[in-house]
């Protein structure tokens, strides 16, 4: 962590890592270690600003923040968008679920996905939220049960932009290199153009449905405003032609998805984990020096390794009010080129990772550390978390900006990686600068709001942490921490392995004690 930032929920207090008004080694005194920790005030702050941000540019009708439910369903945190008066992108039952409970209102729920099984679209349908019709499948099922509903239907349809004018390369592509226009084609999610046009001709035929609007979602290929920009573009000119092809249909809602990206934004290409160039180096080295034996290679590669260092994103991302200006510009401009007329359309948009991203802190305690001299030189800091409980974003190679919680002025004397207490390699932060860590001190995770906590697992049988959330100088647990009861719940064993005949006897042979089914 460089420099505090106005409004953010971290800030540095005399060496000290804040979250609102709360210490983090206080947190961690009363909740234990590790913990998830989420700031309301931030999740409030950040949606009251794209709400502005958009209302301001889009001056054709109202605007709707629908936050997307996957990237943090915690319940607490649902019930603060609701009460924030948010609408919600969902894509399970289950986030449809918790949305409602929540109170969100379903007028403004987003039933996005592929592919949706019929009880959920029967669900969606009843409870009065949008259907996002993302297949011919939906179609079909629509087809069978909405004439069957006391209820209207009322649907959007999916489109697939082709994003020609941004060919940059994606950060989801995998080897860095594919451009973005080319990924966001071959990603599941949308119709392309004729498919689309084929959707929208049958369920426009279909009795109780209203075709409402319009979504897309192309995710975050690129932070640039320009990517934004070109994607308004593209989605205007396909709205354009399906309208034309629907017999000049309008849309009254249209939707434009999220992939806003956060200032430290973990999953981005300005993150730079080490120099491709210098690992590639280390392969053909290794292959020329092993002949000269192990003495001198190990020799070389010490050289090479401490040229080797990760560096969180350094270049913030543009801000809310960027985005909000160029999006909305960009999408004004567009449409009525394409011969649709934007008054009293209300623009929605489904914010995941900016609104939760820099409203969590994940929090993890030194257990150990270990210094090698020889044959090379590497330093390792074991903490007490996992890269399990911190999977939202492995495979997009994220690298999150981190600090040591309780030494926050100490200079960076060290380099190691700061490694996990599964039984994987599990490298949290690759070759990064530390200050002298001990057993005890706390290692922080900032933007860890989103998609972290909700995809931890139970790898090596261990009990997920617990989650709270801060406001001013409260906290309060909104998930608790896991117990062995709670890891083995789903274990079930067959009649012919229980080791014995009374339920008892048998019910011990379980992993846990008082293990109820
Ligand atoms: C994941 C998702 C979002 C949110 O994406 P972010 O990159 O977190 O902003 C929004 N809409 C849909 C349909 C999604 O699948």
């Amino acid at each position: 962590m460089n420099e505090t930032r106005i409004d953010d929920c971290v800030s540095n207090r005399d060496g000290v890592l804040f979250i609102e008004g709360m210490a983090s080694h206080d947190l961690i005194a009363r909740f234990g270690s590790p913990l998830f920790v989420f700031s309301e005030d931030q999740i409030r702050r950040n949606v009251r600003r794209f709400r502005d941000a958009f209302e301001k540019g889009w001056t054709a009708g109202p605007v709707k923040v629908m936050p997307a439910a996957k990237a943090n369903w915690v319940f607490a945190i649902q019930r603060v968008l609701a009460d924030e008066g948010c609408g919600a992108d969902i894509y399970s039952a289950g986030e449809l679920d918790v949305a409602l409970r929540a109170g969100v209102d379903p007028r403004f729920i987003s039933a996005n996905g592929v592919p949706k099984d019929k009880e959920h679209i029967r669900r969606t349908i009843e409870v009065g939220a949008r259907l996002t019709i993302d297949s011919l499948r939906d179609v079909e099922l629509l087809e069978e049960l909405a004439p069957t509903l006391s209820k209207t239907a009322y649907v959007r349809l999916r489109i697939r932009p082709a994003i020609s004018e941004f060919v940059k390369k994606s950060d989801f592509s995998p080897d860095g290199m594919v451009p973005t226009d080319l990924v966001a084609l071959l990603y599941k999610g949308g119709l392309s153009i004729g498919e689309v046009i084929e959707a929208g001709k049958r369920v426009m035929k279909i009795p109780n449905v209203e075709v409402v609007g319009f979504h897309a979602h192309h995710g975050r290929h690129h932070r640039s405003t320009l990517y934004w920009e070109a994607q308004m573009h593209a989605y205007a000119r396909d709205i354009g032609r399906v309208c034309e092809a629907l017999d000049g249909f309008r849309p009254q809602e249209i939707n434009i998805g999220g992939g806003f990206a956060i200032p430290r934004d973990p999953h981005n290409a300005a993150t730079h984990y080490s120099d491709p160039l210098l690992l590639g180096s280390l392969h053909w080295l290794s292959l020329g020096l092993k002949y000269l034996g192990a003495k001198v290679r190990y020799r070389v590669i010490d050289k090479l390794l401490t040229l080797i260092e990760g560096h969180p994103n350094a270049i913030a991302a543009p801000s809310i009010e960027q985005y909000g200006a160029a999006t909305t510009t960009a999408l004004l401009e567009a449409l009525p080129k394409h011969g649709i007329d934007p008054t009293g359309v209300t623009l929605q948009l489904e914010p995941g990772r900016a609104i939760h991203g820099n409203a969590g802190v994940h929090l993890a305690t030194v257990q150990a550390t270990k210094k090698m001299t020889a044959p090379i030189t590497w330093n390792l800091v074991t903490i007490d978390t996992s890269e399990f409980w911190m999977t939202g974003g492995r495979f997009e190679h994220h690298l999150h900006d981190y600090c040591v919680a309780n030494r926050l002025n100490a200079p960076p004397v060290m380099k190691a990686d700061v490694v996990g207490r599964s039984c994987y390699g599990d490298r949290l932060l690759g070759a990064v600068r530390l200050p002298d860590v001990e057993i005890g001190d706390l290692v922080a995770f900032l933007d860890a709001g989103a998609y972290q906590e909700v995809s931890a697992s139970n790898f090596n049988a261990m009990p997920r942490p617990a989650a709270v959330l801060v406001t001013g100088n409260r906290a309060a647990v909104v998930r608790r921490a896991e117990n062995l009861d709670d890891v083995f719940r789903r274990d079930e064993l067959p009649e012919h392995l229980v080791p014995s005949d009374t339920p008892e006897q048998a019910a011990e042979a379980m992993p846990t004690v008082g293990h109820s089914r």
